[in-house]
């Protein structure tokens, strides 16, 4: 489709991203965005290469791209924060947008095209599961280039078969929680509705290689799947990229929510958080021999005779995490159903977008713990191996030093962020019971919170001193 660029002449508001020089320049500018492009397709080939030209656990360069950079920093830390960045300079999306242009523009098939697809496969099961149950897989430099070729693989395919960038929105695994996640960032993008009264023509949609409308999104409240790829922005003057309270479209009306933005919630919230507190968290302390999925998945381990690479109690875990969680969200949404005589699903749609911030700005404490632990170590000794820097990096704080526990505070920023979000949507979804309401719904961040308190309480009582096998 040929696109026209519109030309408007307007006086953009102080928030406007695209007003200020800098950052306008840093997140709009057409050889800028390339360039982050561009480097970011590099990075992806050569540590995948490097992954099969060294296979070994000696390879340091790998792992650090994938699991110290692109894993923890731009779907932990940037969506939540500053939106779909990450999307913005993804090399499958960068690929995408040229390979769509050539392939076969298929409209894709109804049962394909759904978002639960990306986050159970290609997220969940793909990811977590292996994660949990496999420990050692992900540490292997091997499997890591083997795991983001196939993604590679499948973008490709998908961009070159169907239209609308539908490995995006239905198997990219960042894809099928970025719409969801990015609700609790500080940046949004619209439009100038001013402009776009008289527009007959709409440029900006035209040139949205996801065939979306971005003077659209104010209205709906929801952004859809935009990857802030910015070729709208380029199209006409009247796109905006505004910085906007942290989480501010959580408080309003969402005209066309989706159950898949509440999934993600709940179920990362089982599946991430719920799962690293009860698996990383208490399995980590003194107490660990007498929680429930130590002692069923010691058992099952050895009466089965199930190899040790095989962790049948991160197994366990994860589905005792899941099932407490999936249990709490159907008993507390059924009760406020029958009192407020709603449906389930409404009373889902509407009060489930509360509970965004519970495993998103949660999971905060983790990466920015690791960063000191971890990550900071592993990328610059990492890059030094594969450009032969000659620098050694060393860790920046060691697990167990007390300053760390200043990040222990994200998750209860989280869980009262959620109660306070929790009222608010309470209040526009009611006039009778609302404080019943509000506490029964409440179940899922009030249990959150004591199960985050009570972890450092026991890791402070009850300090590791034995047996089970820290993964
Ligand atoms: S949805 Fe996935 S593939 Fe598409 S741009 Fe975002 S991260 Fe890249
Ligand atoms: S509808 Fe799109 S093209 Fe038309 S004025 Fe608005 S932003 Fe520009
Ligand atoms: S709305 Fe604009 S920034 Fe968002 S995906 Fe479409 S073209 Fe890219």
């Amino acid at each position: 489709m040929h696109v026209t660029k519109v030309h408007i002449a307007l006086k953009r508001n102080k928030r406007d991203i695209f007003g200020m020089p800098i950052l306008s320049f840093l997140f709009k500018n057409k050889y800028m965005l390339f360039f982050y492009r561009l480097f970011t397709l590099f990075l992806l080939i050569y540590s995948t290469l490097y992954g099969f030209i060294n296979p070994t656990k000696g390879n340091l360069f790998t792992n650090a791209v994938f699991w110290s950079i692109f894993w923890p920093f731009f779907m932990t830390v940037s969506l939540p924060t500053l939106g779909s960045v990450f999307c913005m300079v993804c090399p499958h999306g960068f690929l995408g947008k040229y390979i769509t242009k050539l392939g076969l523009k298929l409209r894709p098939p109804k049962w394909l095209a759904n978002p639960y697809i990306g986050l159970v496969s290609s997220n969940i099961l793909v990811y977590w599961f292996v994660l949990y149950t496999f420990p050692g897989f992900f540490r292997n430099p091997f499997n890591t280039a083997i795991f983001f070729l196939s993604f590679t693989f499948l973008s490709v395919l998908f961009f070159f078969v169907f239209r609308g960038m539908a490995y995006c929105k239905y198997i990219c695994p960042i894809g099928s929680v970025n719409t969801a996640f990015s609700r609790t960032s500080f940046t949004w993008l619209s439009t100038y509705e001013e402009e776009c009264k008289s527009c007959k023509k709409p440029e900006c949609a035209l040139a949205c290689p996801y065939e979306l409308n971005p003077s659209k999104f104010d209205k709906k409240n929801s952004m859809t799947y935009c990857t802030l790829c910015m070729e709208c922005a380029k199209a006409c003057d009247a796109v905006r990229f505004e910085v906007r309270g942290w989480g501010s479209s959580l408080y309003k009306e969402i005209s066309n929510p989706k159950s898949i933005e509440i999934a993600v919630y709940i179920l990362l919230l089982g599946v991430i958080t719920f799962t690293m507190r009860f698996h990383h968290g208490l399995s980590r302390s003194g107490l660990a021999n007498y929680m429930p999925w130590v002692v069923v998945g010691k058992h099952l381990q050895s009466a089965l005779g199930i190899p040790s690479w095989v962790d049948i109690t991160g197994l366990i875990a994860l589905l005792m995490a899941v099932s407490l969680v999936l249990l709490l969200f159907y008993v507390s949404f059924r009760l406020v159903a029958k009192i407020t005589e709603k449906s389930f699903k409404e009373c889902t749609l509407v009060l489930g977008y509360a509970f965004a911030p519970l495993m998103i700005v949660g999971g905060l404490s983790h990466t920015l713990e690791f960063f000191f632990t971890e990550y900071y170590h592993n990328i610059v000794n990492g890059f030094s191996q594969a450009f032969g820097l000659g620098i050694h990096g060393v860790t920046l704080a060691k697990r167990g030093d007390i300053w760390l526990n200043l990040f222990k505070i994200f998750p209860f920023v989280a869980g009262f962020w959620s109660l306070n979000i929790l009222w608010k949507r309470v209040v526009m979804f009611t006039k009778d019971k609302r404080k019943l309401v509000f506490i029964l719904s409440a179940s899922l961040p009030l249990v959150y919170l004591l199960l985050s308190l009570l972890t450092i309480i026991v890791m402070v009582l009850f300090p590791v001193h034995h047996a089970h096998k820290i993964h």
